[in-house]
């Protein structure tokens, strides 16, 4: 088939990638000049595992190319995918302004019958402004349907999630146009779901909303273990072998991050807000997931008394593992509060470095290594869970440190272990641990 998909972020371009390893013709299509320059030259515009390798062969293959040109793009299409972003306005409602201009694009391209198929992430009932403004837009009287395709890869294994989905949405307007989508999906062998447009849009958010929901009970759960003395993850190990439960998402820590959840839980308060229901539930768990930082940080400033001067290493700045992701990142909560309190920010992450910098600026001292961040530190603060943080060799880390001290936002350490090896260790909903 040919295909178009606009939009090369993390959707777009795992997306158009996956589709041209399938066999189709494909175009992915930014209006980000620089993008599309270094995507021809073979530069990766973001960090995927896997993504490089994928893409190169599928440019070598002539299945794949990359253009700013969204009409030409539309007129060699058969179905078209807008993956563009959908960030937060300052309300908490998704900002569809990029969505609207693409769909204006289309429109205006529109020389045939074709599917329109939405990717990004869109309240309930964007289906049909898009459809409106195809309408209302077109040049010639020709025909189209517009299906909701929502997403749900996960940043750091998008290549593998594309390819393997637990399911595939498809929200159709008629059997006719879910047919074209099920044939284009038919190689992947996986689970299809065919629904109407709305039910497909609200799937996303609310699974998205379920798995927030998820964490900050978990993390409301550390809170009380906190204060019982008690041990949340053998709390939540137990919890998760009931099979009604399930163990995923099931990890007190800093809370969660990244350019979905937070957004997406805001648009569907206000969603629900706009048709007249007060999601007081919802509403609760971005409170639960607002106060992680803060008290991550307070723990640091009770034990540290006081934070200034205190020379802190960060470690990790990505919203999560294997992505160079920052968007929502915990980093981006702690950091500038321990520069607030007067503190001295180390910090390391595997790939998030240069996004970092652009973030965080001349504030913030850039390290080489884990090893190099804790160097005359006065405590180490995990705040993402690497696996490279896991496997540190903590003598050596010890070694180098003022004093043998770590924050784990993440519960990457077994206690004893790293008490065992000299450290005062603070973690989430367990008890703290002091060298004997
Ligand atoms: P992104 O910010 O990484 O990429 C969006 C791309 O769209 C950018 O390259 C931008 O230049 C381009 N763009 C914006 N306006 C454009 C226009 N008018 N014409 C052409 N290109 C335009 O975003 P993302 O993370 O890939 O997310 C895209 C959508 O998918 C969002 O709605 C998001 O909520 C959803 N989603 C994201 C993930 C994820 O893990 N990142 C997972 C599931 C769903």
């Amino acid at each position: 088939m040919n295909i178009s998909v606009v939009g090369t972020g993390y959707v777009g371009l795992v997306t158009g990638a996956v589709f041209a390893d399938l066999g189709n013709d494909v175009v992915c299509v930014d209006k980000d000049a620089a993008k599309i320059e270094a995507l021809r030259a073979g530069r990766m515009p973001i960090y995927e595992p896997g993504l490089e390798e994928l893409v190169q062969r599928n440019v070598a293959d002539r299945r794949l190319a990359f253009t700013t040109d969204l009409g030409d793009a539309v007129r060699r299409s058969d179905i078209v995918f807008i993956a563009v972003g959908t960030p937060s306005k300052t309300t908490g409602e998704s900002d569809l302004s990029a969505v609207e201009e693409v769909a204006l694009g289309i429109a205006r391209a529109l020389d045939r019958y074709k599917v329109i198929v939405n990717k990004s992430t869109v309240p309930v009932g964007t289906g049909d402004l898009v459809r409106d403004i195809i309408a209302r837009n077109r040049r010639r009287p020709v025909d189209f349907d517009v299906v909701s395709n929502p997403e749900f890869l996960r940043e750091g294994s998008a290549i593998e999630d594309t390819l393997r989905p637990d399911r595939i949405v498809i929200g159709a307007p008629n059997q006719q146009v879910a047919m074209t989508l099920l044939e284009l999906y038919a190689p992947l062998e996986r689970p299809m779901i065919i629904t109407d447009v709305p039910s497909a849009e609200m799937i996303k958010y609310a699974s998205n909303a379920f798995l927030a929901t998820k964490i900050s009970f978990v993390n409301a759960i550390a809170n009380i273990c906190d204060l019982a003395g008690a041990d949340v993850t053998q709390v939540v190990k137990a919890m998760g072998m009931d099979p009604r439960i399930g163990g995923a998402f099931l990890q007190a820590g800093l809370g969660y991050g990244g350019s979905c959840f937070p957004k997406d839980t805001d648009a569907l308060i206000q969603t629900a807000a706009g048709l007249g229901y007060d999601f007081r539930l919802l509403r609760a768990v971005v409170e639960v997931n607002r106060e992680r930082a803060q008290r991550f940080v307070a723990l640091m400033q009770k034990v540290l008394d006081p934070l200034d001067d205190r020379v802190i290493a960060v470690l990790g700045l990505a919203f999560k593992a294997k992505t160079d992701d920052m968007r929502e990142a915990r980093s981006v909560e702690v950091i500038p509060r321990l520069l607030d309190a007067g503190a001295r920010v180390r910090a390391y992450d595997p790939v998030a470095m240069p996004n970092a910098k652009t973030l965080f600026g001349p504030a913030v001292e850039y390290c080489a290594s884990s090893y190099e961040a804790a160097e005359g530190a006065d405590a180490v603060a995990i705040v993402t869970e690497w696996n490279e943080f896991k496997l540190l060799n903590l003598e050596r880390l010890r070694g180098l440190m003022r004093r043998p001290l770590i924050f784990d936002g993440r519960n990457i350490y077994e206690p004893e272990r790293v008490r065992r090896l000299g450290f005062e260790y603070h973690s989430v909903g367990r008890k703290p641990v002091y060298p004997t």
